[in-house]
C-alpha cells in the first residue's frame, strides 16, 4: 500500500508531442514544413536559412508523434495508459495544448472516443462488478463555467464541499448508456458550444472544454449488503483554449490590470503545471482559476497528467511552435 503511494506520487506527468501534416490550403499557400520527427521521441527544427542560430533545434519528449501518424497511435502509444486508469480507480486528466489551427480537438475527440470504447469493453468484461459511467460537459470563457449539456446559458457557479472538495453546482450528469447515447452527447456538447457565436474561431479559441467520465464501480456479490468496497474515479479530456492566448497574455502587462482578454485558466495552469513537474508537494495555487481549481482533483495528489502539445510544422507558425515546445519542456 505504501510503496504503491509513494510511486504514483512520484509519477511524472507524460509530455506527448504531436505535429500535425500541413493542410491543403497551406500546401496550396506554399507553405514550407520546418520540423520534423527523427525517431519516436525527438522532433527537429530544420529551417536551412536559420542554420547557425542560437536557439536549440532538437527537442525530446516522452513520445513525438510525426504528421502522418493515426489519433490511434496517440492514443495507444501514449493516452491510453493514462485515460485508462480511471477504471482502477484513479482520477486523470488529458490536455491537449497548443495554438489555434495546431489540431487539439482533432486529436481530443479521437482520444475522447477510443477512451470510451475502451471502458464499455472493459465493463463488458468484468461481470463480477457493477459500473456507473457518467459523462458531463463544461466549457470555461472569460472565467465563467457553462453546461455544455443544458441550454440555459446561465454560468454554473463552484461551490466547496467539506468533503468532495470543488463541486459545480447543478451540472447535468447523463448516466452513459451506450455508443449511441455517447454520439449524441458529444453532439449536444458541440452544439452548444456554437450558441451565441459570432466569430466561430474567435470563441473556440478563447474557451477550454473538459469532458469528465466519472466511472464508480463496486463487486456484485456484496451489492445491497453495506460492505462493498466503491471504487469511483474520473478522467477529464481537456480541450484547451488556443496557446496564443498564453503568450499574448504574459507580453500585455497593461490588459492584466484591465483583467480583460487575458486567459487566467490557461495561464494559472501553465504555473501549475511547471510546479507539478518539479515533484507534487509544495504550495500549488490551484484556486486562482476555475480550470485549475475544478481539476485540482484530476492533477494533484495521486492523479495521473497526460499533456499533448499539438504543432503545425508551417514555416509561418514558426514563434508560436516554438512557445508550444517550450511549455511542453517545462512540463516534463
Ligand atoms: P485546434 O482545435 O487546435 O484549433 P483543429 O483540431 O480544429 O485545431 O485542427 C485544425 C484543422 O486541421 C482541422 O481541419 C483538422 O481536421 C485538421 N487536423 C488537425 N490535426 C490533424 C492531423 N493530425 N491530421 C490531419 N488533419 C488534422
Ligand atoms: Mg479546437
Amino acid at each position: 500500500e505504501k510503496m504503491q503511494g509513494a510511486t504514483a506520487r512520484e509519477e511524472k506527468i507524460l509530455v506527448l508531442v504531436r505535429l500535425r501534416p500541413l493542410s491543403e490550403k497551406e500546401v496550396a499557400a506554399s507553405e514550407v514544413a520546418d520540423w520534423e520527427c527523427i525517431n519516436d521521441t525527438t522532433i527537429l527544427y530544420r529551417n536551412t536559412l536559420r542554420e547557425g542560430s542560437t536557439f536549440p533545434t532538437a527537442y525530446t519528449f516522452d513520445k513525438v508523434f510525426r504528421g502522418d501518424c493515426s489519433t490511434r497511435q496517440v492514443y495507444d502509444e501514449g493516452a491510453q495508459q493514462i485515460a485508462l486508469s480511471v477504471v482502477n480507480g484513479i482520477n486523470s486528466s488529458i490536455f491537449a495544448y497548443g495554438q489555434t489551427s495546431s489540431g487539439k480537438t482533432y486529436t481530443m475527440n479521437g482520444i475522447t472516443e477510443f477512451t470510451v470504447a475502451e471502458i464499455f469493453d472493459y465493463v463488458h468484461a468484468h461481470e463480477e462488478r457493477a459500473f456507473v459511467v457518467k459523462f458531463s460537459a463544461i466549457e470555461i470563457y472569460n472565467e465563467a463555467v457553462r453546461d455544455l449539456l443544458s441550454t440555459d446559458n446561465t454560468p454554473l457557479r463552484l461551490l466547496d464541499d467539506p468533503e468532495r472538495g470543488t463541486i459545480i453546482e447543478k451540472i447535468t450528469e447523463e448516466t452513459l448508456r451506450d455508443w449511441n447515447h455517447l454520439k449524441e452527447l458529444l453532439s449536444m456538447c458541440e452544439a452548444q458550444r456554437q450558441i451565441g457565436e459570432t466569430a466561430l474561431n474567435e470563441k473556440s479559441s478563447r474557451s477550454h472544454q473538459i469532458i469528465k467520465l466519472a466511472i464508480e464501480s463496486s463487486a456484485r456479490e456484496f451489492l445491497g449488503k453495506g460492505n462493498s468496497t466503491t471504487l469511483a474515479a474520473s478522467v477529464n479530456f481537456v480541450d484547451l483554449a488556443g496557446s496564443e492566448r498564453a503568450a499574448q497574455a504574459l507580453s500585455a502587462g497593461m490588459r492584466l490590470k484591465e483583467g480583460c482578454h487575458i486567459n487566467r485558466s490557461l495561464l494559472t495552469l501553465s504555473t501549475v503545471i511547471r510546479k507539478l513537474s518539479k515533484g507534487r508537494n509544495g504550495h500549488i495555487n490551484y484556486r486562482d482559476s476555475k480550470l485549475t481549481r475544478i481539476l485540482q482533483p484530476a492533477l494533484g495528489g495521486n492523479a495521473r497528467t497526460a499533456i499533448i502539445c499539438t504543432l503545425s510544422p508551417a514555416r509561418s507558425h514558426v514563434e508560436q511552435t516554438r512557445n508550444t515546445l517550450l511549455f511542453a519542456c517545462c512540463a516534463k
